[in-house]
Order: structure tokens, then sequence, then C-alpha cells
């Protein structure tokens, strides 16, 4: 069944184990039976796969098609699909208390879950808070920290400093703090005012000829307190970054020293350093906090004041996120208020703490924070081995099982591919035909220019699963760079 181009290019690949390939036209019958579906799906124009089942790293469609799963959606499955223990545990919760409300109740699950996270207080974090999607998060995250400088009297911060091409959430709080071009431009008028962008940490674009990675980052540690000048540095509530950049710049690390230098520069006025880490915390990177990896000059972790999770929290079982709470803001609400003036009615859902509760068990049985960083490493090589060569690859970064790679005209000039090829679309959707799901990107450098794909599995991938991975998204590399005679 596997066409033969995917045969003659990666001549390894055994095409029997991908099965029936999906395609375009794998989830036909169900569209044609349902023409018009009552719902409003992310196109009005084009209609998605539909997916039967799920299970381990694999996806099956509506015609019996199956799909490997190279990035668990958006960097979500971590664990893969299906997982027994997660539903018996959900179940279970659903039996016992399925939903009760903060005011007055809590439950084990919640509380444990909370535990798990926060009860050795890493880097002075001791409280966690629930909600339902990361834009939640990050709003929350927003009005506790306006909060915390509310309750210190310094009422006159009210302005929020975040970095282009971040990505924090599609609500209006969290919109404000993201700097994706597209997906704002319809909105821009009504967004907060009081947030501006700096540069982000992009070495491999941004980093100047002859510019040394240490003067790299003393420029952009004086941009951000150029930006606090600009402002006014008393007027700052806080600069929010993503530990490790996620779906618009595709696994940008920082530079060794860069968190250490934009935290100094906080402190400095006085403000908060929020991290994000919705896609790129909860293990992906090979520690379980993201900024465990950054450390200052002298050899401390980087931790933040906030930090917001998501995503692999829940590992998709349940739609569940935190916002992670340092002392330093916990004492000032005590001292204070005494309560974080905010809610929702499914903030702590007993089930979603279960199911993230359950996920999170595995997840330090298994030692499967330890495999990202094993297998990413694997990773790293397969990607440096089959794409590192190639034409038009301009980069490959990140850390753990969290990896991009970044496309362009030209390696030498790092002029991006022109952008109505929508190159790295169009190589997703090549590689979903020969059975492999990965994350595509657009706009990678400013909003506009650029492509990048990002690869982000299960954590208990393993060694072969990545090579096949690999093969094939090479393949279809080498597909699509033919298709649009580059
Ligand atoms: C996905 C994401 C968000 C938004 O989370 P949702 O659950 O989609 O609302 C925020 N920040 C980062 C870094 C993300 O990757």
């Amino acid at each position: 069944m596997a066409p033969s181009v995917l045969v003659q290019d990666t001549p390894s690949v055994a095409s029997d184990e991908l099965g029936q390939l999906p395609n375009s036209e794998s989830s036909k019958g169900y569209w044609d039976e349902n023409p018009e579906p009552s719902l409003l799906h992310r196109s009005l124009h084009q209609k998605p796969l539909v997916a039967v089942s799920a299970s381990g790293h694999e996806i099956t469609l509506h015609n019996g098609s199956r799909v490997i799963d190279a990035c668990g959606g958006a960097a979500v499955a971590i664990l893969g699909h299906g997982n027994m223990e997660v539903i018996e545990a959900t179940f279970q919760q659903m039996k016992q208390v399925s939903y009760v409300h903060t005011l007055a109740y809590t439950t084990t699950s919640s509380e444990e879950l909370a535990d798990l996270l926060v009860g050795d207080a890493p880097g002075g974090l001791i409280k966690a808070f629930f909600v339902g999607s990361g834009s939640e998060a990050n709003d929350g995250a927003m009005k506790l920290a306006r909060q915390f400088f509310f309750e210190k009297g310094e009422t006159q911060r009210t302005h929020f400093i975040a970095r282009r091409q971040g990505y924090h959430g599609n609500t209006f709080g969290s919109m404000s703090l993201s700097n994706n071009v597209s997906r704002l431009l319809p909105y821009k008028d009504v967004l907060l005012p009081n947030v501006s962008h700096v540069s982000p940490c992009y070495e491999y674009q941004f980093r100047k000829e002859g510019e040394s990675s240490v003067e790299y980052v003393a420029r952009l540690a004086a941009e951000l307190d150029a930006e606090f000048q600009r402002v006014g540095p008393g007027n700052v509530i806080a600069f929010v970054a993503e530990t490790v950049g996620g779906a618009t710049s595709g696994c940008i690390t920082a530079e060794p020293g860069y968190h250490a230098a934009m935290r100094d520069v906080c402190w400095k006025h006085g403000a908060l350093y929020i991290l994000d880490e919705i896609m790129c915390g909860m293990g992906r990177t090979g520690s379980t906090f993201a900024w465990q990896q950054e450390k200052d000059a002298e050899g401390n972790q980087v931790s933040p004041d906030i930090m917001t999770l998501g995503k692999g929290l829940g590992g998709g079982y349940a739609p569940i996120a935190a916002i992670i709470v340092n002392k330093k803001v916990i004492e000032v609400l005590d001292r204070g208020t005494g309560a974080f003036n905010h809610g929702h009615t499914y903030q702590a859902h007993p089930v979603s703490c279960a199911t993230a509760l359950a996920v999170q068990k595995i997840v330090h049985r298994e030692k499967l924070v330890e495999n990202c960083d094993k297998m990413g490493q694997v990773l790293e090589g397969l990607l440096r081995e089959y794409l590192g060569g190639q034409k038009h690859v301009g980069d490959i970064r990140g850390r753990g099982l969290f990896y991009a790679v970044e496309f362009v005209q030209d390696r030498e000039s790092k002029e991006p591919i022109d952008t109505t090829l929508n190159f790295g679309y169009a190589l997703q959707k090549q590689s979903l035909d020969l059975g492999v799901a990965v994350y595509p990107g657009h706009g990678t450098i400013d909003g506009v220019k650029g492509d990048h794909i990002i690869i982000a599995p299960p954590y208990t991938v393993n060694q072969d699963q990545l090579e096949n991975i690999v093969k094939i998204l090479a393949a279809a590399y080498t597909m699509t760079v033919k298709k649009f005679n580059l």
C-alpha cells in the first residue's frame, strides 16, 4: 500500500510497519456522509481527519489508516494514547467525586497533584492553582502579578513586557503577551495596550556576525533594561518569557546566562519574572521544569516568581493547566488580603486533577523525564544525520524530546523560503501522508517569514521508533523540496 517513493527515499523503512497510509482521502467516507458539520472547525473550507481510535503512539483514522503521533498534537500527549492506568484513575475519580466547587470544598486528588508539583518547594515555588487551559493560566498569572503589586501599594505598576515571537495563548490577556502577527491581526486594536515586546533569544537568526554568545546575552539584557526605562522602571509588573520557545519560534533554547541576565534586570527594577512552561515544562526538555537547566554565573538554577504549566501536565487525558507561585508572591498576599482575587467554576477540577496526577505518577515511576533527556540526544543525532546536510535545513535546535528544524532558502544567507509556499505546513502534510504527524510553524523569524516543524514525541518513545519517525520525515522533506522545485 505504501507509495513507491517512500520505499525509494527511505530504503530501510519497513513500509508494512505503517499499514495503510493516511492521506486526504482517509476521512472522505465520513465527510461524504456528513457534508455539513455543526462543529465549527478550525477551517470552514478544509475538513480535518477523523480520528476513530488512538493507542500508544498511533492514531487510527476513519478508513483504518494509521498515523504515528510524533508531536503529541502540540507537545501534549506525553504518554501517548489510551493509557489504561490513567483511564482507570480518571474513572475512579468520576465515581468518587466528579465535581465540587472550590468555594467550599477541596479533593484529595487536587491536593496530591499540587503536592507532587511543589511539595518540596522547587526554586521557592510553593503553591499551585489549577485551571483548564494554558491561556487561562497565563491570564491568571497576569492577574496574580498585578494583585501582588496592588497589595504592596505599588499600584502604578500596570505594564507587562513580553518577547516578540512568543506564544502565550489566545484569550485577550494571554494574546496580548503573545506576538504571533498573523493570529492577532484582527484583534490588534482591542488587545491590552499596556504590553510591549522585546527581542527573543534566537541565536540562529539574530546573533550578529562576530558577536559572542556573552555579548549577545548582554545586548538582550540591555534591550530589556532600555524597555524598562522607556515605560518607567517602576511601572512594570513583569517580564514574561517561554523558558524554551515553543510553537511560534520553534524550540529556541536560550544562550547560557540569558535567563539569569533577564531575571536580574527584572529584579533590579522590582518587577516579577514570569516563565511560561506550558509547552516546554513537565519533563519535555529533560528536567521536570525547563528552568532547572538555566543557570546563573554561580551555577544556581534560575527559578521564576510565577510559572505556568499546561499541555504535558495532563498529557491530553484531561484539560488542565497550572499557575505555580513563588513564596515571595504568596507572602505578600498572606500579609494582605489573604486570597488570590480570582476564580473559575472548573478550577482544580477533581477529574482533571486525578487524571494529571495519574499521568505524573507514571512519569515519575517509569523515569520518563530521564528518557526525555536520553532519547532527546538520540533524536538530535538522527535529525542531524538525516536532515543536517540538506540544502534547505538551516537549523536543528531544541532540548530533550522537543526539537525543531528551521528551513531556509539559502544556508549561507539564512534567507527564508518564499513565504507563499508555506513550506512548513506543506512538509507537515506530506509527512502525514507518509504516516507521521509533526507540528508545523510558519512565520518563525518575525511572524511572517520563516518555516519550521516541531518533533515532540511521547516520553515513552524508543530509539527504533525515533529512527522510523526521522527517516519518514526526511523522505517527506525530499518530496516537498521536489514538489516546489527548490
Ligand atoms: C499552548 C500554549 C499556550 C496556550 O495554552 P492553551 O491550552 O492552548 O490555551 C500558552 N503558552 C505556551 C508556551 C503554549 O505552548
